[in-house]
């Protein structure tokens, strides 16, 4: 019976306090290095979530209106689709999830980033960050339950109930690894707890978000950083559900995971350069191609690439 994992009373005072702060995005964009510029417009509106598609028009971006960190970025992520971005190391990725979470606008002329049809300047920034779940590749976890740590992934100043955290849990296959604790669900994770393995962390980062059900997905994807093949292959179908029926941008690393992704878009210098399955880039024989052709290189096991960033 589920009260027994956890005491959810325990859980509303402390959840409300915290709910509202967005710690693990603000990791993943790497904002605490980043002033935060922006503010809901004074007739800003709710943003109108339908399908959850997601449209870059023509997007060009500075952060310091001199060197240009993307230039004329166009493309969709249909509903349910899934699209993903490649490219080394400051060739924009991070910066298209940023500005899509909004952590900068846009000049004036320098194009329009779309949800649903609705320009994210002029909605509000609580209603935009309510559609978007985010995965990011270190999830934060807080000196709390493991319980509260899922649980924490709810939108609104109510806590959900028992049997969402765990049927989410169950999807994020997390649950029978938190059944395992001394204290089930109460068990105390972080810093002066319970110690988890990165994929466990990710893992309940999928569960969190389960809870908050977004229409949009945006993933940094880690598994590079995982232990083993296993916890990799867990991670992966933990994720696999997460994606399933939503809009996905995603970072990849690895470019083996995502070999089932609609459109793979390769970025240089903040251009996108190719785009494709990835079965066409590999056709196409240029940089995707290469970086294919490195990972297997660097990789023991052809099917399992390695690294790539
Ligand atoms: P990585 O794989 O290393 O995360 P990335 O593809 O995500 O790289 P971005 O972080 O989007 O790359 O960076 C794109 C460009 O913008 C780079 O030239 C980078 O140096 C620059 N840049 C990123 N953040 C800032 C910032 N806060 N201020 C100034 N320039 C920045």
């Amino acid at each position: 019976y589920a009260q027994l994992y956890f005491p959810l009373s325990n859980l509303g005072g402390v959840y409300r306090a915290i709910n509202q702060s967005l710690i693990d995005t603000e990791k993943l964009l790497h904002l605490l290095n980043e002033p935060t510029e922006v503010v809901d417009a004074p007739d800003a509106k709710e943003l109108v979530v339908s399908n959850g598609e997601v449209e870059f028009d023509n997007v060009s971006f500075s952060y310091d209106d001199q060197t240009s960190a993307l230039h004329n970025i166009s493309f969709k992520v249909p509903r349910g689709g899934r699209v993903a971005l490649v490219g080394e190391s400051g060739a924009g990725k991070s910066t298209i999830l940023r500005l899509l979470y909004r952590f900068y606008d846009l000049q004036p002329g320098s194009g329009r980033i779309l949800i649903d049809g609705q320009d994210i300047r002029t909605v509000t920034l609580s209603s935009l960050r309510r559609t978007m779940g985010v995965v990011p590749q270190d999830p934060v976890l807080f000196n709390a339950s493991i319980g509260y740590n899922i649980a924490y992934g709810q939108p609104s100043t109510t806590p959900p109930d028992e049997s969402t955290i765990i049927s989410s849990a169950q999807a994020a296959q997390m649950h029978d690894r938190i059944m395992s604790f001394p204290e089930g669900y109460e068990t105390k994770v972080g810093e002066r707890g319970v110690r988890l393995s990165g994929g466990e962390k990710q893992r309940v980062a999928i569960a969190r978000t389960m809870v908050k059900n977004p229409k949009v997905l945006l993933l940094d994807e880690a598994t590079s950083a995982l232990d083993s093949a296993t916890e990799r292959g867990v991670l992966e179908g933990a994720l696999g559900r997460l994606v399933n029926g939503r809009s996905c941008l995603s970072i990849a690393h690895r470019l083996s995971t995502i070999k089932g992704a609609d459109v793979i878009m390769v970025l240089k210098d903040g251009r996108i350069v190719e785009q494709g399955s990835h079965r066409e880039l590999l056709e196409l024989n240029g940089l995707f191609a290469s970086m294919w052709a490195d990972q297997i290189s660097a990789s023991e096991d052809p099917k399992a690439p390695a690294g790539y960033d």
